[in-house]
């Protein structure tokens, strides 16, 4: 699976890049660089952070940045390509505060916002709050 999504992204394969993208999947959440770094083991810290940069610049990942919170890494909707992150305008960043976790949500419809006279690129919505797993804890 790994595989074709680099294919799939015109990312040329590298066992390392693999290895990092191996992380993501398998985890099914937003991780920090560090949470990253402890499963990568030994590895060379510019060539993650490069990573990083080629799977954001590709479509891959997106970043998530919470006030008061370590950046955390979360993969794309198969709709994200080079250049074009299309879920910015229709997905919330959740932050749970009891776990510390955040999650990307998908399944909610936000209303379109206008500005008058600006053009809308990109916006972060972001909640906080408690979620699924410790509300029913
Ligand atoms: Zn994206
Ligand atoms: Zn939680
Ligand atoms: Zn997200």
């Amino acid at each position: 699976m790994s595989k074709n999504l680099l294919k799939s992204k015109n990312i040329r394969e590298t066992a390392f890049r693999l290895k990092v993208l191996e992380i993501l999947l398998a985890e099914k959440k937003p991780l920090t660089v560090e949470e990253i770094e402890k499963q990568l083991g030994k590895f060379d810290r510019i060539t993650l952070y490069r990573t990083i940069k080629t799977f954001e610049d590709k479509g891959v990942i997106h970043e998530i940045v919470i006030a008061g919170q370590p950046k955390r890494i979360a993969l794309c909707t198969s709709t994200c390509s080079e250049g074009e992150h299309h879920h910015h305008l229709e997905h919330i960043h959740f932050f749970c505060e009891s776990c510390n976790e955040t999650y990307c949500i998908e399944e909610v419809e936000i209303p379109k916002i206008n500005i008058p006279n600006h053009e809308i690129n990109s916006f972060d919505f972001q909640m906080k709050g408690v979620c699924e797993v410790c509300l029913n804890k």
